[in-house]
């Protein structure tokens, strides 16, 4: 058994559609689940959608209008009119999300309202593409996630209960799996108390590896629009080359600092269980793109990654004294009560640093958390994180070809080096 991941890309319009179903002709594939994500910018034009239901601006149904003007516009160069095969599966979604949104009994929790509401992108983009493949007589099975992934209740960011996930995906799904081409989401799962959840923005690489992982799949592949796993971002660097093959280390290493090609939750159950994950691209569906794998493969060239809309956060105590043990104790305790990840830190003997990912204010609550502790904080914005690796260590050589931005923190580890810079262009 194979598992597929199409991400938004591949299935951004009619043609990409399309293109997913040659692949999987072309791959042989009654034996591939495959994990299908939110079409295009869905899930951003759905995050609009529930800030207007969250704040009652009345402009939820206007902007929910534009997620459904998207699909109609795919769904109807895909079935001409005369053959709306299974259209009104798809139409019945699109119903569901307008009573929801219309409801009365509207959730206040934000991150719980937002994943009953997002992870209709992942539901809408699947029910098309296995209604596609049907209509052109290839068989599949379209099953929901959420009766598989089993998560805890952590909304927008839950953690999956391997327990459950494995029995269900086990006694449940592979009977099916192995008989048939399997469509499905990534990104959703189903809480404690039957609600859905998601993994995180860009969750699906990781719903695809947790599918893999379970049903002993012989190798998973992240179709992608790029050639494959490369050093620095193609769309950045003209001059960015493909790695052909990586570890599973080298993988996380390079996820976790932002090499966007890779969710940075996935590698570790697809290490786990020694399953090779090959990321090859939907534009060239016969290059052999990059295999991530437990071979020794040392990384022969520098890799760059940028990641942006970063913050700077100096934290140091009213009077100055030194930033002791305890201090780190009560600022790592507010990190982790805040769900905020520190991509780099450092500490000196009056200043705790540590540089985040800006995203929608979500560092408010943490410097209130900060500051109600006593502690200084002051914020830093429009930063950047560069992380060079660089297998002779010359990271001067491969941060010098960059533009001149002012480096306002800078810190090696082992083959690594990290510059927080002033943004760029
Ligand atoms: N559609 C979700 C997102 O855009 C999940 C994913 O793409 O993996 O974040
Ligand atoms: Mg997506």
């Amino acid at each position: 058994m194979r598992i597929f991941k199409f991400g938004g890309a591949s299935t951004k319009d009619a043609a990409g559609v399309k293109n997913v179903a040659s692949i999987l002709t072309a791959n042989n594939s009654n034996d591939v689940l495959v994990v299908i994500s939110a079409m295009g910018k869905t899930t951003n034009a759905l995050e609009s959608v529930i800030h207007h239901c969250y704040h009652k601006t009345g402009e939820a149904q206007s902007a929910l209008q534009v997620v459904f003007d998207y699909h109609n516009a795919i769904l109807s160069e895909l079935f001409e009119s005369s053959n709306l095969f299974g259209v009104s599966d798809i139409k019945n979604l699109f119903l569901e999300l307008e009573c929801f949104i219309d409801s009365p009994n509207f959730p206040e929790d934000y991150d719980f309202l937002y994943d009953q509401i997002i992870g209709f992108g992942e539901l809408i983009a699947t029910k098309i593409v296995s209604n596609y493949l049907l209509s052109q007589g290839i068989e599949n099975q379209w099953v929901d996630a959420r009766n598989f992934i089993i998560t805890d209740s952590r909304h927008r960011d839950a953690r999956v209960q391997w327990k459950e996930t494995e029995k269900v995906i086990q006694s449940r799904l592979m009977p099916i799996a192995k008989k048939n081409l399997v469509i499905t989401q990534g990104f959703i799962g189903r809480g404690n108390a039957g609600e859905t959840t998601t993994l995180g923005r860009e969750g699906s690489d990781y719903s695809a590896a947790i599918f893999g992982s379970i049903l002993g799949a012989e190798s998973i592949t992240i179709w992608k629009d790029v050639a494959g796993v490369m050093n620095a971002d193609p769309k950045k660097f003209d001059n960015a080359v493909l790695i052909p093959s990586l570890t599973y280390n080298d993988a996380i290493e390079l996820a976790y600092y932002g090499a966007s090609v890779i969710h940075p939750k996935t590698i570790q159950p697809l290490k786990a269980n020694r399953i090779p994950l090959f990321v090859r691209s939907f534009l060239n569906p016969t290059a052999a793109g990059t295999k991530v794998s437990d071979e020794n493969s040392r990384i022969e060239v520098a890799c760059k990654i940028h990641k942006d809309n970063q913050l700077l956060l100096e934290i140091s105590t009213k009077d100055f004294t030194f930033i002791a043990e305890d201090h780190l104790k009560e600022i790592f305790q507010a990190l982790s009560e805040n769900k905020v990840r520190c991509n780099l830190m450092q500490n000196s003997a009056i200043v705790f640093r540590c540089v985040i990912d800006s995203k929608e204010n979500k560092h408010e609550p943490l410097v209130k958390t900060l500051e109600h502790l006593g502690l200084e904080v002051s914020v830093k914005s429009q930063l950047e994180l560069l992380s060079i690796y660089h297998p002779e260590g010359d990271f001067e050589a491969a941060f010098q070809s960059d533009s001149p931005q002012k480096i306002v923190l800078q810190q090696h580890m082992g083959n690594s080096v990290h510059y927080l810079l002033t943004a760029g262009n």
